[in-house]
């Protein structure tokens, strides 16, 4: 246990306090030790039967584990409620009824109440992980010691439990995690754009719209908050925020060469503006971006075999980050790979704004119900039943200086574990292609 939680330890009186954990992944194991550490008699519940031995270990030496459906006895003598990001609140209302909201929190609440270094947090529907790293990347590159998690990586508990703090911790947060923060106080609050998302587990895009402003509910005057010009219209009718208000669009000043398109202009500019707060200088910047890459599964270029080039974005979930993928390549033809579990979105709205820039769709797997109509008004499309057969007839029209781009606007769960997996699916296929 590290000085700072030791310091805390005692004014949170979770000691021999009944403490339930929801979710036995990474930030849920983080959760119960850092928990256990701090005195409370923990219980890890967890729906899935068949964790991994090593998940089991790691949860049994904190914790009492419980796997299988929730019930209300799980939650019936709980002090507190801590849920990891992935869980949303509302699908295990009706096990808790009896608790007060504020007994309910996020790993990202309880972690972060054990923080003393600032805070700068990052949410929005896209681009989320690669404005995180560009500003992880721009403040090591001053010379500032960085933790980069939340969302992705590390987990915030593990941070606190384990490693040396930093001068600036970096958080990719989601609207889950937010929605159950009552203290959590970031200095410096990004909110990249807003895209309906999840909207199976949040009620409208209201309450999505409302979970994510939570971002800015605890930030004062001396704090900064940044946001893209594209939200201005939604937020008109709403005050959300003490702190200084700095919009932004595309980045001007800076280059980042092997970064595509007008979004990630978008992203390297609130980059900037997040980092520019803790004295990072252009200088410092433009050699950092200078460098940065897409990381993998976003405008990924896997490489290029007869002039066609094979663009690796399947981390494109949403339909507004197939139009931003489509956008990118103004000059080359795209032919354009999309399919899989269906997550909602505009998919007439998304064909007209792809008009022009895309030759040829070729659809595969699920929800082809719902994209082959709205798309075949503008430009020809076919349906296989798998990734790889869509692609081989791609490569097969494509001419030198076409992209096959594999932006898929869904999520994987139809052919794939997740979009990691599918993306390396596409990598293989590339490589079947040279
Ligand atoms: P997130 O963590 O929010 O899912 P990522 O950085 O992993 O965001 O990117 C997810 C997808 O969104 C990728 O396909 C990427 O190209 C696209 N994307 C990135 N930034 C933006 C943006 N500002 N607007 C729209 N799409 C974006």
């Amino acid at each position: 246990m590290n000085r700072v939680v030791r310091e805390f330890a005692d004014k949170y009186r979770l000691k021999d306090s009944r403490v339930v954990v929801v979710g036995a992944g990474k930030s849920g194991i983080a959760a119960a030790r850092l928990l256990h550490a701090l005195g409370a008699r923990v219980r890890m519940v967890d729906t899935n039967e068949s964790l991994s031995e090593t998940a089991i270990n790691a949860v049994t030496s904190v914790a009492e584990l419980q796997t299988g459906p929730h019930s209300a006895a799980q939650f019936a003598d709980a002090d507190l409620v801590v849920l990891s990001p992935g869980v949303p609140a509302r699908s295990l209302e009706q096990f808790m009824k009896a608790l007060p909201p504020e007994k309910i929190i996020a790993e990202l609440e309880l972690a972060s109440r054990f923080i003393n270094a600032p805070i700068i947090a990052i949410t929005g529907s896209n681009g989320k992980t690669t404005t995180t790293t560009l500003i992880g990347e721009l403040l090591k590159g001053a010379g500032k010691s960085v933790f980069v998690g939340g969302n992705i990586g590390t987990p915030l508990c593990e941070y606190v439990l384990d490693m040396e703090p930093a001068d600036v911790v970096v958080l990719e947060v989601s609207s889950f995690q937010l929605q159950n923060c009552q203290h959590f106080h970031p200095h410096v609050a990004l909110f990249l754009n807003i895209a309906p998302n999840h909207l199976d587990y949040h009620e409208d895009m209201d309450e999505y719209l409302d979970a994510k402003l939570r971002i800015f509910a605890m930030q004062q005057e001396d704090d900064v908050a940044v946001l893209h010009e594209s939200l201005r219209p939604v937020l008109a009718d709403r005050t959300f925020t003490r702190a200084e208000t700095i919009w932004y669009s595309a980045a001007e000043d800076f280059d980042a060469p092997h970064l595509p398109g007008e979004h990630n202009r978008g992203n390297v500019q609130a980059a900037w503006l997040a980092v520019k707060q803790f004295g990072v200088s252009p200088l410092n910047a433009k050699a950092v971006l200078a460098e940065f890459r897409p990381l993998e599964n976003r405008l990924e270029l896997l490489g290029e075999t007869g002039g066609v080039a094979f663009v690796n974005d399947s981390k494109a979930t949403t339909l507004e980050a197939v139009a931003a993928a489509v956008r990118s390549f103004n000059e080359r033809p795209v032919r354009l790979l999309m399919g899989g579990k269906y997550k909602g979105g505009d998919v007439s709205k998304l064909a007209k704004s792809m008009e022009g820039k895309v030759a040829q769709v070729a659809l595969y797997g699920a929800s082809r119900e719902i994209f082959e109509a709205p798309l075949k008004q503008y430009f020809p499309v076919t349906w296989d039943e798998t990734m790889e057969l869509a692609a081989h007839r791609l490569f097969g029209q494509a001419a030198s200086g076409d992209v096959i781009l594999l932006s898929p606007g869904t999520s994987s769960f139809d052919q794939y574990p997740n979009y990691k997996a599918r993306g390396e699916d596409f990598r293989r296929i590339f490589g079947e292609c040279k």
